[in-house]
């Protein structure tokens, strides 16, 4: 029967309640996390080394710079750092995909 279910919830001792919605939380938003994360690391492995010019592949790290001061340049002022698996070198890239140096110009 509905109703002594629902009841039966609201005489639940009120940390056991708590409990059930942190855990439920916990289900629905890790593998939201995971996802988006593989999905920006998807997306990523395509672009090439501007050395070598060879796909970045999958990383196994993923890293961001950002600019933390304010600059009268335009932006992009964050972005991902991709490690080239053939050259062992870092470099730092606009989100849409285009290099820029230290202090996040375009190179
Ligand atoms: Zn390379």
């Amino acid at each position: 029967m509905m109703p002594e279910k629902i009841g039966a919830y609201a005489n639940m001792p009120v940390w056991t309640q708590v409990l059930i919605a942190i855990v439920g939380a916990t289900i629905t938003i890790v593998p939201l996390l995971v996802w988006s994360d593989k999905r920006v690391n998807r997306k990523h492995q395509h672009w090439l080394c501007p050395d070598c010019k060879k796909p970045f592949g999958i990383q196994e790290q993923y890293r961001f710079w950002a600019i933390k001061h304010k600059r009268l340049s335009t932006p992009p002022s964050r972005g991902p750092i991709l490690r080239c698996p053939h050259c062992q070198k870092d470099f730092a890239f606009s989100p849409d995909g285009r290099q820029v140096d230290e202090d996040g110009n375009f190179v």
